[in-house]
């Protein structure tokens, strides 16, 4: 049974469900049965989720929210940067959730230069807020100078920064950066709940070491793994409980490994290269490459490619 924390005003589950496995991002198009696994983890205690805009994967949450007796806590994400732009994200998840009120309402993968631009989008938020129809505003970021920015805006409740013990995809410093970074944005009272904590699926077969770092950094509120078995669920579980997940589940876990796969028909057209903050693509002739150690899995290319090329296998 995963335990409860606060996350800024809100009460959460110390383990969340990151979604984004659970979307076409990742080749997920099963909805009842991603639904199935989320009700599953919901019923262990796992009863905070991560999505985003970008996810596409509301209907799949509300069918999931539809069977359970209480709601989730809901995390969400949008890159808008307008007024417009946030009010249209907050109306769709609203919407297509089928909730009254957000619980969190992020902007996506935001760096220490873009939050300026992100200012009218961040104001409406707050108003947002203020109106009742959130109840945290904040920033999801791969970034340590980023986190040092939202630590100081009195807009911001939540952020959600990328954090693992190798440092993988932290775009400006090293795993010791981005944890000073954060304790000092949670000194200043924003609740933490850190992403890839598992480097987006790069470190499975070291998950239990992977989780237990995490949890030993005193800054930490919650954490979002994506899951996409029963079998991921009850070992992230286990280990968060400090129990030795039986061999037979960490073997069905670890084998299970994942990457960015290039179609062949790829045209070396270039379009998806900017999608990728990570410097993680590019062009080798008239195709697309991927440099795998810097790749944290999270898809974002495949939905810029407008030939179907790329896809999480
Ligand atoms: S993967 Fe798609 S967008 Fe990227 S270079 Fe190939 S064809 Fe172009
Ligand atoms: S290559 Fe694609 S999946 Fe990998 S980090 Fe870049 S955007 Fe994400």
């Amino acid at each position: 049974m995963s335990s409860e924390t606060k996350l800024g005003p809100l009460t959460v589950s110390r383990l969340g469900f990151g979604t984004l496995s659970l979307s076409p991002l990742q080749s997920f198009h099963e909805v009842d049965q991603g639904a199935e696994l989320l009700c599953y983890a919901w019923h262990k205690g796992i009863t905070f989720w991560d999505t985003a805009q970008i996810y596409a994967n509301y209907p799949l949450l509300r069918t999931a929210i539809k069977k359970l007796p209480r709601l989730p806590v809901v995390a969400t994400k949008t890159y808008a940067y307008s007024a417009r732009g946030a009010e249209a994200a907050v109306d769709e998840a609203r919407r297509q959730l089928d909730m009254d009120v957000l619980d969190i309402m992020l902007l996506h993968e935001q760096e220490a230069l873009t939050l300026p631009g992100h200012r009218p989008a961040l104001d409406w938020l707050a108003g947002a807020r203020e109106r009742g129809l959130i109840r945290a505003v904040g920033v999801s970021t791969h970034s340590v100078a980023c986190v040092l920015a939202a630590a100081e805006l009195d807009e911001i409740d939540v952020i959600h920064p990328l954090y693992n013990k190798w440092g993988l995809g932290i775009c400006d410093g090293s795993a010791r950066d981005m944890a000073a970074a954060i304790a000092r944005a949670r000194r200043r009272g924003k609740g933490i709940y850190a992403m890839k904590v598992l480097g987006g699926g790069a470190m499975y077969r070291r998950a239990g070491e992977a989780i237990r770092h995490v949890l030993q950094q005193p800054w930490l509120d919650s954490m979002v793994i994506g899951m996409s078995t029963a079998a991921e669920v009850d070992f992230n579980l286990a280990v968060l409980e400090g129990r030795t997940p039986p061999p037979g589940l960490a073997r069905r876990v670890r084998g299970r490994s994942r990457r960015l796969h290039v179609a062949e028909w790829c045209q070396g057209c270039g379009q998806c290269l900017p999608a990728c903050s990570q410097g993680a693509l590019q062009l080798a002739g008239d195709k697309v490459t991927v440099q795998a150690e810097r790749c944290v899995l999270c898809g974002y290319c495949c939905r810029a490619c407008p030939h179907v090329c790329l896809k999480i296998i």
